[in-house]
């Protein structure tokens, strides 16, 4: 897979280089070069999901993995489902949290913690992440315990649930954790200073695992084809809207890559809690991110959402294409709480983020049209939002449950981006 810069084409790099670190120099992200309509969807919609996921990763990065490896990278990066539930009121929910942290974001961490230790790599190598909750999880579990590799995560201190917590700061052993004073947003720049300095991404080898990496995206594009053969082998023939609950929106941009490849899905709505620069950018105003605003679904909590410019180039930044494909809404904490208890109504627990999800699927679906909307978290990761809107508790799955014994092990910092430089080096 040949990888361009967002912001000048002539930055380029394979997928192992863009997984691995390499950023472009003239700045933005790297995105894929070419999207190939393929011709055999419907074929490959009746394939079984690992053997599935292998064809499609085949045709994006075939020409760096040879199929063998290819295989055994899906057999363990992906070694849980991703079922398609059908509501009371007719609505698809897909059901993304299935994995060991239980959120979408196991799909991508897996991925590329599989690809990144079958790329050889000549020095350190350092995974540093900043997270609002779910990906630091993720990525804490599937690089624990991974020779060679050291994980630094930074979270929003206060702004993380207390199990989401656990979860990102209990391993210890080659994950560091960092608890910053400060927002979501905060942390990523303080990413984003370390990644601008080549130097120290070259000495520590620096390899982020937000969804700036690429490796991300491609490991979300394959579920989107799941939702969409699991949608047709129980009946539905209608045109598909697919809701996508959005912060970073990574997971988004990986929908539209799938699209592109010709996923049979005839739009997807952008669905944000009050961190609604996308929305308003798509209701016709100017494209300004703000400083991100505290809400009951904290994984969507981003001002400046990192993905928007390979989106953008998706469309080749054309303003028409973007809103015939893309439908968009910002839900607030009232309306999000309101929604939670309608679904409990009809005998569905959703996560907040998934609640937004569905709240703007139902005011976005025209006659006719089939909605589905991903379930990104476990509802039980979100037990103090719940149990007040719902006068019930969750039940916690096992994997959860064990965490919550842990001491949370880590440092607290502020946003001074020098001494937390400082701070890094002197872990390696
Ligand atoms: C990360 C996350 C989101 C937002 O996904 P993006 O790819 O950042 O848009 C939504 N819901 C949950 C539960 C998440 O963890």
């Amino acid at each position: 897979m040949i990888l361009i810069g967002t912001r000048d084409a002539r930055d380029t790099a394979t997928f192992a280089q863009a997984s691995s670190g390499a950023t472009p120099a003239h700045g933005g992200l790297f995105t894929p070069r070419d999207w190939k309509r393929w011709n055999d969807i419907d074929d490959l919609l009746k394939l079984p999901w690992a053997l599935r996921c292998a064809v499609i990763l085949e045709r994006l990065i075939g020409d760096e993995f040879e199929r063998a490896v290819i295989d055994e990278i899906v057999r363990e990066a992906f070694d849980f489902e991703a079922p398609l539930v059908r509501l009371a009121d007719g609505s698809l929910v897909l059901e993304l949290f299935h994995g060991p942290t239980l959120a979408f974001k196991d799909f991508g961490a897996r991925f590329l913690a599989a690809v990144l230790t079958r790329i050889p790599s000549r020095g350190p190598r350092m995974i540093l992440t900043a997270t609002s909750g779910d990906t630091g999880a993720a990525v804490a579990h599937a690089f624990w315990r991974k020779i060679g590799v050291r994980v630094v995560v930074l979270y929003p201190r206060g702004r993380v649930s207390p199990l989401q917590e656990r979860q990102i700061a209990a391993l210890g052993e080659n994950v560091s954790t960092f608890a910053v004073d400060g927002s979501f947003d905060d942390c990523q720049a303080l990413v984003k200073t370390c990644f601008a300095d080549r130097t120290l991404s070259a000495d520590l080898g620096l390899t982020s695992a937000n969804s700036i990496n690429i490796a991300r995206l491609l490991a979300q594009l394959l579920y989107y084809f799941e939702g969409a053969a699991s949608a047709r082998k129980s009946g539905v023939a209608g045109r598909l809207v697919v809701s996508v609950p959005s912060g970073n929106f990574g997971n988004l941009c990986a929908g539209l890559m799938a699209w592109k490849a010709g996923l049979p899905v005839h739009a997807f709505c952008a669905a944000t809690n009050a961190n609604d620069t996308v929305p308003r950018f798509l209701d016709g105003g100017a494209y300004e991110p703000r400083t991100s605003i505290a809400t009951i679904s904290n994984a969507m909590d981003v001002g400046a959402p990192s993905n928007w410019e390979r989106i953008a180039g998706l469309f080749g930044h054309d303003l028409t294409a973007m809103r015939a494909q893309l439908r968009s809404e910002a839900v607030d904490d009232a309306a999000t709480a309101a929604e939670i208890k309608r679904l409990n109504s009809i005998g569905y627990t959703a996560c907040p983020h998934t609640a937004v999800a569905s709240r703007v699927l139902r005011t976005q679906l025209a006659a006719g049209e089939t909605g589905m909307f991903l379930a990104t978290a476990h509802p039980a990761k979100f037990m103090e939002v719940l149990q007040p809107i719902l006068g019930r508790t969750v039940e916690i799955p096992e994997r959860l449950a064990s965490m919550a014994q842990r001491p949370v092990l880590s440092e607290s910092i502020d946003t001074n981006a020098a001494a937390f430089v400082t701070r890094l080096r002197a872990l390696v």
